[in-house]
């Protein structure tokens, strides 16, 4: 599998992100963990857009910060980021859970990662998505299997994979 390409984003761009993480977490609707989170998306046009944890009675509807920060930005047009930032005040350095992961996965440009900037409680420690999720599931894979209808691919989608 070919290794993405890496764009540290710049120190400027990163503390925009990073405040923007911490004031959505200020948001967060989180009765029940007492957790707050707060999330920061790049997209590839620049612009940001922040989400916060949204919890729910039920517990299993609850929305992870990364999510509802990927929502608003998919709903703003936005398809690829470069970028996020993830911020928890009660637990400095969390990063994003496994469902977290795989979503924002959806949206990483073809042939780059995605910076994942940890709020520390500092300047924040960039990581990559790459790292936190490596050989992952994604859009590519479909495309593959898409454009080699005529193999024996075809037969392990009826496998239930
Ligand atoms: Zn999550």
């Amino acid at each position: 599998m070919e290794t993405p390409a890496r764009s540290p984003i710049d120190s400027k761009v990163q503390y925009d992100l990073l405040r923007r993480a911490r004031r959505a977490a200020e948001f967060a609707y989180a009765p029940y963990s007492d957790f707050p989170v707060g999330a920061a998306v790049l997209a590839s046009d620049g612009s940001i857009t922040a989400g916060c944890n949204v919890e729910n009675a039920s517990i299993g509807l609850t929305i992870c910060a990364e999510q509802s920060a990927m929502s608003a930005a998919v709903s703003a047009g936005h398809h690829e980021i470069l970028a996020v930032a993830v911020s928890a005040p009660k637990s400095p350095g969390t990063t994003p859970c496994g469902a977290c992961r795989q979503f924002l996965n959806e949206f990483r440009p073809r042939s780059s990662d995605i910076a994942v900037v940890l709020d520390d409680g500092c300047s924040g420690n960039m990581v990559w998505l790459d790292d936190l999720l490596p050989q992952a599931f994604g859009p590519r894979n479909l495309d593959s299997e898409i454009e080699d209808t005529n193999s024996a691919t075809v037969t392990r989608r009826g496998n239930g994979r």
